[in-house]
């Protein structure tokens, strides 16, 4: 075992820095990573070892430096969800209120889809630019959305991959380091968090989400980062779309003006958190006028240009559907009580949309139509969800499924809440 890490009582930050080092440049085994993992998984860490290990992350690559930008440099991390294309829309919107929105962003994580996958549906979009490309593109459009490079928290990187593969990610102090490490090296100054709980999020109650929210503040904070903590719902999928280039498409919509209501309501929630830490007075007006005039519409667009794709091309894609179908109708009248949406997110990533196994490849034609939401009418024979790509087979193999994946009652059911705090 690398010199008693095991045995340690408390950890400075050199213990974390020679531990992550160790680990990249392979002085520390992978063997003894694991055991490490193990260690901390049952034994935790406090706040202050939290955040040295935090910046022991951040130390591995490049922070990046916007302080020469006179107006807030902002960004959102979300913690996964189904059809949550959050990202996509507040980006642009953000960029067109004047702040500026330097975004890093994952690929599909279990059964939830990654902003980075659905980015990628769009032919020439570059997902992973050089720190000089990333930073010209925020100074110049206002936004860049990328993956993770090796400039940005390497460490982060490898430990991931491993707590991934170890089946360990549910450690508040090992996911605290891995989002707070990688939007402090962003050089942001305001960051909102929407932490998502329900049935189809990482987190099941609101008591550990805000357990979680609070650790992710403070580390923030002691980064000289405001942050707001939102937790919204994921008991149903988010807005009518879900999966890879459907999910691009209904964001393209959401910022012309047709965007569903779920989707907007989480949307404008989020960015008024993120002005309230910077302006004395939030103006929803003047949000939705950007919405509606085509403002936020055209950021996009422009990202977009700026990473080399091509939303024409996508579009000519996109826009004839020739794929395979597979609904699920209403067996009986009444109203729809409750989705299982993991098990919704996992056949959905099943048929192409994310990657069960990390050889699986993305199908950017994989979607999830939701027509219904939980308290909503249904008649006897009406589609409730619709499963689509472009494998045949995979289709045909949801056939057989005999999961229950909503439920229907007699009587009225509430609608399901959204936004907790
Ligand atoms: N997302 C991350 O980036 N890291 C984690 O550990 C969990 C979710």
């Amino acid at each position: 075992m690398f010199p008693n890490i095991l045995e340690k009582d408390s950890y400075s930050y050199e213990d974390f820095s020679s531990l992550v080092n160790g680990y990249l440049v392979e002085r520390v085994s992978e063997l003894d990573m694991q055991s490490w993992i193990k260690y901390i998984f049952k034994r935790g860490m406090s706040t202050e070892e939290s955040a040295c290990y935090t910046k022991s992350i951040i130390d591995t690559g490049t922070r990046f430096d916007f302080s020469s930008l006179s107006a807030p440099i902002v960004d959102k991390h979300s913690t996964g969800g189904i059809g949550d294309k959050v990202s996509l829309v507040l980006g642009p919107l953000l960029a067109a209120y004047g702040y500026y929105v330097p975004m890093i962003v994952g690929t599909s994580l279990g059964h939830t889809g990654g902003t980075l996958d659905k980015l990628c549906s769009i032919p020439g979009y570059q997902p992973y630019l050089s720190i000089e490309k990333f930073k010209k593109n925020v100074n110049k459009v206002g936004i860049s959305i990328m993956g993770q490079t090796q400039d940005i928290c390497p460490g982060d990187k490898k430990i991931y991959e491993l707590r991934d593969r170890m089946n360990m990610i549910d450690s508040y102090p090992l996911i605290c380091g891995s989002i707070m490490s990688k939007k402090i090296a962003e050089g942001i100054d305001t960051l909102v968090l929407d932490i998502k709980i329900g049935n189809g999020a990482f987190m099941h109650t609101l008591d550990m989400a805000k357990n979680l929210g609070k650790l992710l503040k403070k580390i923030g904070e002691l980064n000289n980062i405001k942050v707001k903590v939102a937790i919204t719902d994921m008991n149903q999928p988010l807005g009518n779309y879900s999966g890879v280039a459907c999910e691009i498409i209904e964001s393209m919509e959401a910022l012309q003006g047709n965007g569903p209501e779920d989707l907007m309501d989480v949307v404008y929630y989020l960015a008024e958190q993120i002005i309230s830490m910077n302006e004395i007075n939030t103006n929803h007006q003047k949000l939705e006028d950007l919405i509606n005039s085509g403002e936020a519409y055209q950021k996009f667009i422009d990202m977009v240009e700026a990473h080399g794709g091509s939303i024409e091309k996508f579009n000519q894609i996109y826009s004839q559907n020739q794929n395979f179908k597979y609904t699920l109708f209403a067996d009986r009248d009444g109203y729809v009580k409750s989705f299982q949406t993991k098990r919704i997110g996992e056949i959905l990533s099943s048929i192409g949309a994310g990657r069960l196994n990390n050889t699986d490849g993305i199908d950017n034609h994989s979607s999830l139509k939701t027509f219904k939401k939980i308290s909503n009418k249904v008649s006897k024979g009406e589609p409730i969800l619709e499963y689509c790509c472009a494998s045949e087979e995979k289709i045909n193999n949801l056939r057989v499924l005999s999961d229950e994946l909503f439920k229907i009652s007699e009587s009225e059911c509430p609608r399901q809440e959204l936004i907790y705090q």
